[in-house]
C-alpha cells in the first residue's frame, strides 16, 4: 500500500536479518481481513508505504540469536503478541497488552531504501516476514495451510468471542450479525458450544449456504423484519446473546435490540471513530442488557492457538466452509475487492513451497 485508498500493488521489499528474538517465517498461507481493509481505506490510520496482512502461517526459514524455535518449525503469526510485563499482561489480559496499539511499525525498505512500515507488526501478506519470536505460535505440521492461517486472526477472535468473552452455554440461543470470516467463525464456536438456536443474520442471501454449513440453525435477512424474526425463534424474547461482527453502529444497533432483557451483546467487529451509536438512558436501564467488545477474542494465543491448532490437526474443528478460495498473491487486490464487496467468506493467499 502506498496510501489511503490506492489499490495495493506487489513491490520487492528488503527486509532485516533477524536480529536477537527474532525469527525470519517463510509463509505458507495469508488471509485477507476487514483489517486489511481498513489499512486500505483509512478506518485504521498506518503509516505508508506498508505491507499489509496480519492473518498467516509458515515455517521458521531462520532464527536469530537467543531464540527458540528451530528452523523448519510451523508457526502461526500472532499480531497482538503478549509483553508478559505490562499491567494487563499481569492481570490476566494479555489481548490488551500495552505494546500492542499501532497499526504498523517499521520494518525493512523498498528497493529504493525507503523505509517500510508491517501490518500489526507483521506484514504477513508476502513471502517472508521477520518478527518477534512471540509472534510466533507453534503449530504441529501437516495443517492444511488456508484453514491453519485462519487461526491467527479470524477464528481466534470468533471462538474467543463465543469461549472468553461471551462464555456461550449449552442450550442458550445465539444471533450472529455479520458473516464474513469472523462471523462464520463464532457460528462454528456456538455450535460447538451446544447453542441453540444459531440465528445467522447477513444482508447478503448468499451467506445462507455458508451460514448453514458453519454451524447455523437458521439464516435471517439483516432488514426490518428482523427483530421480528429472532422473537419468533426465541418464544418472543430474544436471544440470550448476540454477536455483532460487523463494525457499524446500524448493526450493533440490531443486536442490542435482537438480545432479551438481561442479556449479552458482544461486538467483535472494528468500526471507525465517527460512527456514533445513539441508546436511550431508559432502555439501557430497563433492557438491563450487557454491551461489551471482544478484542481478539480475550484470548491468550500461545494457550489457544495451539488447542485450536490441535482441534484441526484432529479433524474435530472444520475450518473448510471458511474457505471462500485460495488465491496468488498477485490475484489478492483483486480478492481484497471481493472481500470489501461482501463476496464469500475467507480469501487466502497461498505461496508455493
Ligand atoms: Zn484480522
Ligand atoms: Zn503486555
Amino acid at each position: 500500500m502506498r496510501g489511503r485508498g490506492e489499490t495495493p500493488t506487489v513491490e520487492e521489499v528488503r527486509l532485516p536479518a533477524p536480529g536477537p528474538g527474532e525469527l525470519r517465517v517463510r509463509i505458507r498461507a495469508a488471509g485477507l481481513c476487514h483489517s486489511d481493509l481498513a489499512m486500505v481505506n483509512g478506518t485504521l490510520a498506518p503509516a505508508y508505504p506498508l505491507v499489509l496482512g496480519h492473518e498467516a502461517t509458515g515455517v521458521v526459514a531462520e532464527a536469530g540469536p537467543a531464540t527458540r524455535l528451530a528452523v523448519g518449525t510451523p508457526v502461526v503469526l500472532n499480531w497482538a503478541p503478549a509483553c508478559r510485563d505490562c499491567w494487563h499482561c499481569r492481570h490476566g489480559e494479555p489481548w490488551l497488552c500495552a505494546a500492542n496499539t499501532a497499526p504498523s511499525v517499521a520494518r525493512g525498505e523498498t528497493a529504493a531504501g525507503e523505509s517500510v512500515q508491517v501490518t500489526l507488526g507483521l506484514g504477513a501478506l508476502a513471502e517472508e516476514v521477520v518478527v518477534p519470536e512471540r509472534a510466533a505460535v507453534p503449530v504441529p505440521a501437516g495443517l492444511p495451510p488456508a484453514q491453519a492461517a485462519l487461526l491467527g486472526c479470524a477464528v481466534l477472535t470468533g471462538v474467543g468471542a463465543v469461549r472468553n468473552t461471551a462464555r456461550v452455554g449449552a442450550g442458550e440461543s445465539v444471533a450472529v450479525i455479520g458473516l464474513g470470516g469472523v462471523g462464520l467463525a463464532v457460528l462454528t464456536a456456538a455450535r460447538r458450544a451446544g447453542a441453540s438456536p444459531i440465528l445467522a443474520v447477513d444482508v447478503v442471501e448468499a451467506k445462507r449456504e455458508l451460514a448453514l454449513a458453519a454451524g447455523a440453525t437458521d439464516f435471517l435477512r439483516s432488514d426490518d423484519t428482523l427483530g421480528r424474526e429472532v422473537r419468533a425463534r426465541t418464544d418472543g424474547r430474544g436471544v440470550d446473546h448476540a454477536f455483532e461482527c460487523v463494525g457499524r453502529s446500524a448493526t450493533i444497533r440490531a443486536a442490542w435490540r435482537a438480545t432479551r432483557r438481561g442479556g449479552a451483546v458482544t461486538v467483535v467487529g472494528m468500526g471507525a471513530k465517527d460512527d456514533l451509536l445513539s441508546l436511550s438512558a431508559l432502555d439501557i436501564f430497563h433492557s438491563a442488557r450487557t454491551l461489551r467488545s471482544s478484542v481478539y477474542g480475550s484470548t491468550d494465543p500461545d494457550r489457544e492457538v495451539p488447542e485450536l491448532a490441535a482441534a484441526l490437526a484432529a479433524g474435530d474443528l472444520d475450518l473448510a466452509p471458511l474457505v471462500s478460495g485460495t488465491v496468488s498473491l498477485a490475484e489478492a487486490p483483486e480478492a481484497l475487492d471481493r472481500l470489501a464487496r461482501g463476496e464469500g467468506a475467507r480469501w487466502v493467499v497461498t505461496f508455493p513451497d
